[in-house]
């Protein structure tokens, strides 16, 4: 008798039911016209500037492999604009360029964490985080925030969670799925917090460049005695619309940055020359492009906020990045978000994700992402309404 090859996997391998994400995924396959609000990946296109640098990069035989830390004008340029745009200073030899700031989650918890050791991590934030953690044997220590904060991460929150074995606290600022900002004050205590329980901290910065109204971040690393146990993550992904470019770096201090480029190595080699050409231009060209793009979020932005305004569905102000998070119990409709993201995909064709994704401790809320215009946005927010209506009137 053959083993099956579902008992052959590995403990880690989870083997769940079909994924919500796949299951929705399958059913928009076989829709008409679905508004997808879904994944993170922008509508918009990477600008012809940097779509030609790639173009002229493989035309010129960028073909290879390139060191494992990635081409030196590109580490160069990184740390050039990291420190233009308020972050730490860097050599270059401190800047890693990872295949997406995805993988370089995997790299930090593989380079840091021991089995037993504590990652902190927001609840609700963005989940691979946790899975690089368990990954590395890890245990995962979640602080969980709530609508009453703008689910703002505080250093009073976290210190009850704190043990002898924690070892890494994790800031995504901002957040993902809620749009969340910290606050300058805030993120100053959070870092005197991890001076004095010696922790390292991880800094997602990713849609650091799209933050709304007044908000701004404050890049932790800049803080006294913060660089040196600051690893901070980041990409053109987001600000630039490069999702599928998969550029992604970690910027941090020498004895962090070369081991972990040693792990980027064994898992990667190197992150396609051609991406990190374009990467290259996104970084040294002109950066208007990107004001472009925070201003069309916002407007877009906007527009689903009006929509839930008019529904009157809670959401946490979106101070940043390309989501709206909001509460389907403010609906009081009798269902949780995972039956509501179903039946709004099925009956409105309108995809959103249901925040569960984000956090376990939670079956309320949705994430919208603003990653369709303006028109296609009020479009789903009047089939929301429509399937609402029709929910209240059962
Ligand atoms: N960090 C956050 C908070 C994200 O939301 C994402 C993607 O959605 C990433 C990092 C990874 O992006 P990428 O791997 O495309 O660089």
């Amino acid at each position: 008798m053959t083993t099956p090859n579902t008992a052959r996997l590995a403990k880690r391998v989870k083997l769940s039911e079909e994924h919500l994400i796949t299951r929705m995924l399958n059913i928009a396959g076989d829709l008409p016209d679905v508004i997808k609000l879904g994944r993170g990946d922008p509508d918009l296109d990477t600008p012809p500037h940097i779509i030609e640098a790639g173009q002229k990069a493989l035309a010129d035989g960028a073909t290879h492999y390139t060191h494992p830390a990635g081409i030196q004008p590109l580490r160069e340029a990184i740390a050039g604009q990291i420190a233009e745009f308020g972050g730490a200073d860097y050599a270059a030899d401190e800047i890693l360029v990872t295949p997406g700031g995805q993988h370089g989650m995997f790299v930090i918890a593989l380079a840091l964490l021991d089995p037993g050791d504590e990652i902190i991590v927001p609840c609700p934030g963005y989940n691979p985080y946790q899975q690089a953690a368990e990954l590395a044997d890890a245990t995962v220590v979640k602080v969980p925030m709530g609508m009453e904060t703008n689910f703002t991460l505080t250093a009073e929150m976290i210190r009850p969670h704190l043990t002898e074995k924690s070892k890494v606290l994790t800031l995504i600022n901002p957040n993902n799925p809620t749009g969340t900002v910290t606050p300058p004050e805030e993120v100053r205590k959070i870092a005197q917090l991890a001076i004095e329980h010696d922790l390292i901290v991880i800094s997602d910065e990713i849609y650091a460049r799209l933050t709304f109204g007044n908000h701004k971040v404050l890049s932790v690393a800049t803080l006294p005695g913060m660089r040196e146990r600051t690893i901070t993550l980041s990409g053109f992904s987001k600000a630039y619309a490069m999702t599928g470019w998969r550029v992604g770096y970690l910027a941090g201090p020498k004895d962090l940055i070369t081991p972990m480029t040693e792990i980027n190595h064994a898992f990667a080699i190197s992150v396609a020359g051609v991406s990190q050409y374009a990467a290259l231009a996104a970084a040294t060209g002109p950066q208007d492009c990107v004001d472009e793009m925070r201003q069309t979020y916002d407007a877009r932005r906007r527009a689903i906020c009006a929509g839930l305004d008019r529904m009157g569905m809670r959401y946490a102000e979106p101070q940043g990045g390309f989501y709206v998070y909001a509460d389907v119990a403010s609906l009081n409709l009798g269902i949780g978000a995972g039956a509501f993201c179903e039946r709004l995909l099925a009956e409105g064709q309108v995809m959103m994700y249901p925040g569960t994704i984000y956090g376990d401790h939670t079956d309320d809320f949705v994430r919208m992402s603003m990653t369709q215009p303006v028109a296609r946005i009020e479009e789903a927010m009047t089939r929301m309404e429509a399937v609402v209506k029709a929910i209240r009137a059962e």
